[in-house]
């Protein structure tokens, strides 16, 4: 219709990087972080469930200050699931958030007893069916203790794909399935304790070490920074210029102008000023 305003097309949501280029990426990243794998201590995958579902919105070095004297007192589901909140509250303080974790932890041992005989499931359907299991947390599991290729996305690999541009997406679930499709099967698992490790030592949320990175050269987030700064120092080399002096014109100029003005007005009484 004439003079209807066209709508703005939306910005295209960028793509993720080839797969072929996210893997040469991880080698470079496998290399600056050699054998990365979960900082959580554990011998079993009932252990590894308890420490993760501790970890969140905690360090792992804080669990694992807490779960040498937890492991001890509860080594198994049974043992777990026959403490009380009570009991359980001043033993995990540190991690935070004691209270929601208490109850987690003993519906998780509950449902452990009743569904899988005690055992912990080597299947994301069944892990994430028990309570304060999450995505990440079967993946931690399940790639770390049961030998099944899960990729966790975790704040770090989510802001470390997100920023080199091997991912792009705002969710973790979407991050990991980004990364799944590029990646080897057999590869998840490291990918992720890699991406986390590169988080935590290089690339952290703010001020990120990028001279220190061994994909700066292939980072997106880098490459703008670049052109960012390229752009500020055009700008200020150019307000740093000496401003002209006022009425003076560069000699060229200067002729030229004097030539359009052309010879004085004849008639016109000679001033006697030079
Ligand atoms: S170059 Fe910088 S922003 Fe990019 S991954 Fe490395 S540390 Fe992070």
């Amino acid at each position: 219709m004439p003079g209807t305003p066209k709508r703005a097309r939306p910005a295209p949501t960028p793509a993720p990087k080839p797969a072929a280029d996210t893997q040469a990426i991880l080698q470079r990243l496998y290399g600056q972080h050699p054998n990365a794998t979960t900082e959580l201590d554990f011998t079993t995958p009932f252990e590894l469930l308890v420490a993760t579902i501790l970890s969140a919105q905690s360090s792992d070095a804080r669990v694992n200050q807490v779960t040498p004297a937890f492991f001890k007192r509860y080594p198994d589901p049974q043992r777990l699931a026959a403490a009380t909140t009570a009991e359980l509250e001043p033993q995990i303080v540190a991690t935070g958030f004691f209270r929601q974790k208490s109850k987690m932890l003993l519906g998780m041992a509950q449902a452990l007893l009743d569904h899988h005989g005690g055992q912990v499931p080597a299947d994301m359907d069944a892990l994430t069916a028990l309570p304060g299991v999450g995505r990440k947390t079967a993946n931690v599991v399940l790639g770390h203790a049961l030998g099944v290729p899960g990729l966790p996305v975790d704040r770090h690999v989510l802001r470390v794909a997100n920023r080199i541009g091997i991912a792009q997406a705002a969710t973790p679930e979407e991050v990991e399935t980004q990364l799944c499709a590029a990646l080897p099967r057999e590869q998840w698992t490291l990918a992720s304790s890699t991406l986390i490790l590169h988080g935590r030592r290089i690339c952290r949320p703010t001020q990120p070490l990028c001279p220190e990175c061994a994909v700066v050269e292939h980072c997106n987030f880098a490459a703008e920074m670049r052109t960012a700064a390229a752009a500020q120092a055009a700008r200020a080399a150019k307000s740093a210029r000496p401003p002209r002096p006022p009425h003076t014109l560069p000699p060229a100029r200067k002729a030229a102008g004097a030539a359009q003005a052309g010879p004085p007005r004849a008639g016109r009484k000679p001033t006697g000023r030079r």
